[in-house]
């Protein structure tokens, strides 16, 4: 038995979305997330990098 597709939509995960100011890449698990104290709410490393500082924006300095 075969699940109907009754749809023609993507099934499209809601997706969370994160302000950039807080958005962090993992550079271990390479998630982008918005880190909790520090750390990778995925894997727990603390190798986490701000993507607003990794694209030098300087979107605070505007
Ligand atoms: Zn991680």
């Amino acid at each position: 038995m075969s699940i109907p597709y009754n749809s023609l939509e993507p099934q499209w995960e809601p997706l969370e979305s994160i302000p950039f100011g807080e958005a962090v890449l993992c550079a271990n698990c390479d998630m982008i997330t918005r880190a909790k104290n520090c750390r990778c709410p995925v894997c727990e490393s603390t190798s986490i990098v701000n993507i607003a500082n990794l694209l030098n924006r300087g979107f605070l300095s505007m």
